[in-house]
């Protein structure tokens, strides 16, 4: 039976996750590795989600990768074209392209102990490799709740991450079901054109207002004449979300006055007292996402609008019906309803030394040492995984502090030599996990008094990180050894193994 190709190194997913593993890996100097992608272009979450709004709610000038500092950036929050088109420039930019493998959706990755290897089979081929970086990404599975009658509407339905950009909203009833950071940008951008909206908000957000503005050319040129004028403004803005994270973290209460310019910002737009009462949420802002926009508001304000307070539970033909009982016939129903995020489909097809997959071994809620490793998951790790997630500044930041661990996750087995593989000790994860679920207690996430998607079905918060991103990038700096138990081959296995010879 002919050899399977075999690498260093496999990365799977291309957003900024896996681009950014591709280029820390050929600054290392290997170039032994491959990017599998299930699409056929890179992007991620920026390819993915092209609904009409799309944009990011993080500054450009910090949401994008400190090693490749974009001068051009043409807004504050720049839009999702201009995050993609990012994205493929770094990818030329650093020649990662004769790695990548596109419509290369991995179906399945086995630990095989004997070879101390990954088997993994994609829909592309098969292959192995030594070592795998995850970056599935966990917003990159689209949640449509299952809603009865749902199956038997007869008109449009799409998900906000997959928009049917064939179909013409214009002139249409449309549904939009959710109210989290996707829905607040659609609801402005299709309003003026569809004949009726009507929103069904199972809980409102706390909008705060978004300062967002083009870039003047000066500005530009500036950062490219003087590319230190460009890390300082991102100097800057990473600086205030560091020090406002402490509020998040430590003083939940003193968050209330965040909250009245938060009703001030609604106060502007929505005049009507009813409409105000639906639109105020009644739990402490920052336990879900802050979200920002200038636009929001004006358009729940407009005629054609209406706010159902009470998420979507039934559909009878054409009808939408609320759990409050509000009915409404509609045309196209536009779901904003988040992510397989807590439940992610990769985990059902990662299988370990124990023969478990890793959902099996998340029954219990997610886990991992320093949000990359999991026990009998040798030489395996995920970027942005459990409690990495960020409520209020750039995801790109805890992506290169994995990165970091990574780089030295494969030197230490450069210096191990041989055929080896490290594996995270239980003990260490759940000291770690102990350290990081302590914390929480105190946080905003945890008392805020919300349901979020930051809580998994236990209602435990695995998803966000309860700290400063300095406080992470010290924690991912370096691999601790006594953390990991090393695994060998046997002398016999090993040395019939460097007597292969490549099929
Ligand atoms: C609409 C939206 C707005 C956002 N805005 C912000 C923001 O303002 N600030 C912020 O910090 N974060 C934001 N995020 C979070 C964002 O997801 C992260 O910042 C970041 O882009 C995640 O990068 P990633 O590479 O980890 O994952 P992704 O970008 O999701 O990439 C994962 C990749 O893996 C691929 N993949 C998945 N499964 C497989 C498989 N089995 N086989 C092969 N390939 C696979 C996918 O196709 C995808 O290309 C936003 C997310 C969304 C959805």
């Amino acid at each position: 039976m002919a050899e399977r190709e075999h690498v260093r190194v496999a990365v799977i997913g291309s957003g900024f996750g896996g681009l950014g593993a591709a280029v820390r890996l050929r600054r290392e100097g290997v170039t032994d590795f491959v990017v599998l992608e299930r699409a056929s272009s890179v992007g991620g979450t920026w390819r993915d989600n092209s609904y009409p709004g799309c944009a990011c709610d993080v500054p450009s000038h910090l949401y994008s990768f400190s090693f490749a500092p974009n001068p051009d950036w043409p807004r504050t929050f720049s839009g999702q074209e201009h995050i993609r088109a990012y994205l493929e420039h770094v990818t030329d930019l650093f020649g990662l392209r004769p790695h990548i493998r596109f419509d290369s959706e991995v179906k399945r990755m086995t630990w095989n102990g004997e070879k101390l290897r990954w088997d993994i089979e994609t829909a592309g081929g098969n292959l192995s490799a030594d070592f795998v970086v995850s970056a599935t990404g966990p917003l990159s599975d689209p949640r449509i709740p299952e809603i009865p009658g749902l199956d038997s509407f007869p008109g449009e339905v799409f998900h906000s991450a997959r928009w049917d950009h064939d179909y013409d909203l214009r002139g249409k009833r449309v549904a939009m079901v959710g109210t989290g950071a996707s829905a607040i940008q659609i609801v402005p951008s299709i309003q003026p054109e569809v004949s009726r909206l009507t929103l069904f908000q199972r809980t409102p957000p706390w909008v705060m207002p978004r300062v967002d503005r083009a870039i003047s050319g000066a500005e530009r040129a500036l950062h490219r004449a003087l590319p230190f004028t460009a890390q300082a403004r991102r100097g800057l803005l990473w600086g205030i979300r560091e020090l406002q994270v402490q509020a998040f973290t430590k003083h939940p209460n003193e968050l209330g006055f965040v909250e009245q310019l938060a009703k001030r910002n609604m106060a502007r737009a929505i005049k009507d007292p009813a409409l105000r009462a639906k639109l105020t949420p009644d739990y402490r802002i920052g336990c879900k996402r802050i979200l920002l926009s200038s636009t929001y508001y004006p358009a729940l304000a407009e005629p054609n609008v209406d706010v159902v307070a009470g998420g979507l539970s039934e559909v009878r033909g054409s009808t939408l019906v609320a759990a409050d009982g509000t009915e409404a016939e509609v045309d196209a129903i536009i779901f904003g309803t988040g992510f397989h995020v807590t439940d992610m489909p990769i985990a059902e097809r990662v299988v370990g030394a124990d023969g478990r997959t890793l959902a099996e071994t998340w029954k219990g809620g997610m886990e991992a040492l320093r949000g990359a490793s999991v026990p009998g998951f040798p030489n395996w790790m995920t970027v942005i995984g459990p409690n990495t997630g960020l409520g209020n500044s750039s995801m790109i930041l805890m992506i290169e502090s994995q990165l970091n661990y990574m780089v030295d996750f494969l030197r230490q087995l450069d210096v191990l030599g041989g055929r080896a593989a490290l594996d995270a000790r239980p003990g260490a994860v759940s000291a770690w996990t102990l350290r990081v679920q302590e914390r929480m207690k105190r946080t905003v996430w945890d008392t805020g008094g919300c349901t979020s998607w930051y809580m998994d079905a236990n209602g435990r918060n695995t998803t966000i990180w309860p700290g400063t991103t300095t406080e992470f990038r010290r924690a991912t700096r370096r691999v601790d050894l006594a953390e990991y138990e090393l695994v060998r081959l046997p002398a016999a296995e090993e040395t019939a193994r460097k007597t292969e010879v490549p099929a």
